[in-house]
């Protein structure tokens, strides 16, 4: 007897050791062109209320405004029992954002998202009430710009899926936001041509969630449209390849039977239930994520270690009280309170040329740069040294090295380590059949680059 009840204390120890796997399941709800898209979205936001599942709908603008002079009210209502994100005011309507993002820098870029994107955002607020809880791009038609813009819109959420920037296939903090992207094998989608094959993604599922737990917990992302629950092909084909058909000449898409939406429904539904039926696992919306996590702003305790970990590579550290962005970091060696900001707008080269600084010229270099970071929310490319200038990298490498009590200090040499969170393949990340043949943007990724001062894992509370 005593050794069941041991047997029972251990087990009931275990689980309560595992940690939480929360599942984020969304919905790009885009297509205005295919009115039984329409009832689609209904249809899922309807059975997953039924289930007690919480999805986000990520809505298109043009979308809304469609639901809104067909006098959808019933689907607008439907949704607004689930969460409201945001995906782009006409989605692949030419130009999409990868196009004309690649052409501009970091601020002129933000400003144009911005100008072209508030009034979907707007329309959004006032359809359904509320301001969109995340966004993410049409396709893969990523640019980094776009964080600026989403958070001066008040979005501080980007949950899509794509290959230009991923952390450990778990969401991490990127220019100032929570994202939900590159999530790797923890991407878990079922098949919706073969209901077979769900017995497959449910082991997919069980190994993901088994693995989330073992580590202290995670998150799983799902996603499809309700489109696809309807057609067999996409609606946005019109604008293939950057076409831009007149309204009047939109084709629709080929439709499913009756039957095979039903088994489409279906499988969502067997694998909503699959995964709600395993012991801690729990739906969330994007809206729910950054509660989840600990906030942006990492604690700071020990400043020795900071420099020796920024001295030998520019990338984030993990304590047990915190996780810091390089970023983060660089504040706290100039003595300034740590705050969100943005990476550098350009790559700035060295040309100091020799190998020490004298004590004054670099604390006046020092105050120089947390000058420039408290004014503009954001770090320097560069830092002068008189009239000759460090890079930022070979500038934070020579703070974190700087002991602070010798007459000179050492110049060093930065090491961008955390660069190889996004990707340098600019053809196959940027792959869709909406952007113009060929299309690559190898300024985005480089951009990319240079906000990933400000990338590091987001750490579950
Ligand atoms: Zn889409």
């Amino acid at each position: 007897m005593l050794r069941i009840l041991l047997v029972l204390l251990i087990s009931a120890v275990a689980l309560a050791a595992r940690g939480p796997v929360y599942v984020v399941l969304w919905f790009d709800t885009e297509d205005y062109v295919e009115p039984a898209a329409d009832d689609a979205a209904l249809r899922i936001a309807t059975d997953l209320d039924k289930m007690g599942v919480r999805a986000t709908f990520k809505v298109v603008g043009e979308k809304a405004r469609v639901l809104e002079a067909r006098g959808r009210t019933d689907v607008i209502r439907a949704l607004e029992h689930h969460d409201i994100g945001y995906h782009l005011n006409y989605h692949s309507i030419p130009p999409v954002p990868a196009a004309y993002l690649r052409e501009m820098g970091w601020l002129d870029g933000a400003a144009e998202f911005e100008r072209r994107e508030s009034p979907g955002v707007a329309d959004i607020r006032r359809i359904f009430g509320v301001t969109p809880s995340c966004y993410g791009q049409p396709g893969s038609s990523w640019g980094p710009q776009s964080y600026r813009a989403l958070r001066r819109m008040g979005i501080p959420v980007y949950m899509d899926e794509g290959g230009q920037v991923g952390l450990n296939e778990q969401p991490f903090w990127l220019g100032g936001m929570l994202h939900v992207f590159g999530m790797g094998r923890y991407l878990i989608r079922p098949s919706l041509n073969d209901e077979a094959q769900l017995a497959q993604t449910f082991e997919q599922f069980d190994r993901a969630a088994q693995d989330l737990e073992a580590k202290g917990g995670g998150l799983i992302s799902t996603y499809f449209h309700p489109t696809e629950f309807v057609t067999t092909a996409f609606w946005d084909m019109n604008f293939a390849k950057g076409a831009n058909p007149e309204r009047s000449e939109w084709k629709k898409p080929p439709r499913r039977t009756a039957e095979a939406s039903e088994r489409c429904y279906r499988i969502l539904l067997r694998y909503a239930e699959h995964a709600k039926a395993r012991p801690g696992v729990r739906f969330v919306t994007a809206r729910e994520l950054p509660q989840l996590y600990e906030s942006q702003l990492g604690r700071v305790t020990d400043r020795a270690r900071i420099a020796r970990h920024l001295a030998a590579h520019e990338t984030f550290l993990e304590t047990e009280d915190a996780v810091l962005s390089a970023a983060e970091m660089v504040q706290v060696l100039l003595g300034i309170e740590p705050a969100v900001v943005e990476g550098p707008v350009t790559r700035a080269q060295t040309a100091y040329r020799e190998t020490g600084i004298s004590r004054p010229a670099f604390e006046r270099a020092k105050v120089d740069a947390a000058g420039f970071i408290r004014a503009n929310h954001r770090l320097p490319a560069e830092v002068w040294i008189g009239s000759q200038k460090l890079s930022l990298a070979d500038f934070a490498a020579t703070l974190a090295g700087d002991e602070g009590n010798s007459g000179a200090v050492e110049v060093r040499k930065g090491n961008l380590e955390m660069q190889k969170y996004i990707s340098n393949d600019d053809t196959g990340t940027f792959s869709w059949p909406i952007h113009p043949e060929g299309f690559r943007a190898p300024e985005l990724l480089e951009l990319g680059r240079l906000q990933a001062w400000t990338i590091k894992p987001a750490r579950l509370r």
